[in-house]
């Protein structure tokens, strides 16, 4: 099990977690927290754009340590996934615009296509974008969704099926995502983690509550749910990971608290829980 974190070093917090913040009161709440990492949801840049956003974040001195997200790679047409390829290549030169070096994929799901045929295409797509992320220098990363998001988030939803996309498509620029919120009920869990090794690129946290009362917008705050964090992120160090740990809650209950509160409350909790 890891030990208890002592500092803010490595916390990092999604700006969708502080969701009714702009970017650049994110950036102004976060630097006066001392928390050390920002993960930029697209849609926090797009009225300025992402050459606007990426002098914002280069000025404010946290790190920006992803994009959320691309993804989206299965359609139903032929014209369809090349729209969402290209989507995707617009959304590595949004990334390399705003400095991130890293784009988690969401990869995708529609009603109707078998997932076994939803898989093959996000392999495909993956796979004929990686040239454009590679030239850009920035990874993609591959977060596993809870099987409740299977129907039109994500055809992958275990740790072992992005793993199983890495190992196929061999780049340096793929890696995973694990995100304790959607795997921390996985079996295998600690094994792929260990399988995945230094291709974990990043590592969300949040908590499972109890019932949960939205499938979308009811995470929990670190420490108020079920999931067995401080072991989980054991292994994840164990294979080796040592970046950034990010928060990562979406939730309509913390989103109406003031969010200087609620930014004080992650750090309440990572020290205790995380
Ligand atoms: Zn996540």
């Amino acid at each position: 099990m890891a030990q208890p974190l002592t500092d803010y070093q490595r916390l990092c917090i999604h700006t969708m977690t502080t969701k009714p913040l702009s970017l650049s009161e994110a950036i102004e709440e976060y630097t006066r927290a001392g928390v050390s990492g920002i993960t930029v949801w697209r849609h926090h840049f797009e009225e300025m754009g992402a050459k606007e956003a990426g002098k914002m974040l280069d000025d404010s001195g946290l790190e920006v340590v992803s994009l959320c997200r691309g993804g989206f790679f299965p359609a139903r047409s032929a014209q369809g996934r090349e729209a969402a390829r290209d989507e995707n290549r617009r959304i590595i030169d949004e990334a390399a615009a705003i400095g991130a070096p890293l784009i988690v994929l969401v990869c995708g799901a529609v009603p109707g296509i078998p997932l076994d045929e939803a898989r093959r295409q996000i392999s495909d797509g993956i796979a004929d974008v990686l040239p454009h992320a590679a030239a850009a220098e920035v990874k993609l990363s591959i977060e596993a969704l809870h099987p409740m998001y299977a129907d039109e988030r994500s055809a992958i939803n275990t740790l072992e099926q992005a793993n199983n996309v890495v190992s196929t498509l061999r780049s340096p620029w793929l890696g995973v995502t694990v995100d304790v919120y959607h795997c921390w009920w996985d079996p295998m869990l600690k094994s792929e983690i260990a399988r995945a090794g230094n291709r974990i690129f990043s590592f969300h946290v949040c908590d499972w509550r109890t019932p949960t009362r939205d499938i979308l917008n009811d995470r929990g705050m670190m420490g108020e749910g079920c999931i067995d964090l401080r072991s989980i992120r054991g292994w994840v160090e164990d294979a080796g990971f040592r970046g950034p740990i990010e928060v990562e809650i979406f939730s309509d209950e913390f989103w109406q608290w003031d969010q200087r509160a609620l930014i004080e409350q992650i750090k309440r909790a990572w020290l205790v829980h995380v």
